[in-house]
C-alpha cells in the first residue's frame, strides 16, 4: 500500500501527521509522505495510514493498494 499527498489540495492542517508521524510529516505547509510515496508503508502503518487518509478535512491523501 502507498500513500499519495496532493500537495495543490493540502492545507496543512497536521491532522496526518497527528494520526501516522511514522509516515507522514510537514515540510513548512504541506504534509509530504516521507518515507516516499512511491513506497510501500509497512503493514503496522497502513490501518493509520487509511485513518489518516479518511480524517483529512479536505481528502488529500490518496491511498493506492
Ligand atoms: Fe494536509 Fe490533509 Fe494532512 Fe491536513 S490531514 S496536513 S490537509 S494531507
Amino acid at each position: 500500500m502507498r500513500a499519495i499527498v496532493d500537495e495543490e489540495t493540502c492545507i496543512g492542517c497536521g491532522r496526518c501527521v497527528e494520526i501516522c508521524p511514522e509516515v507522514f510529516e510537514l515540510e513548512g505547509e504541506i504534509a509530504v509522505n516521507k518515507i516516499g510515496e512511491g513506497n510501500d508503508i509497512s503493514p503496522q502503518y497502513e490501518q493509520l495510514c487509511e485513518e489518516a487518509a479518511s480524517e483529512c478535512p479536505v481528502e488529500a491523501i490518496m491511498i493506492e493498494q
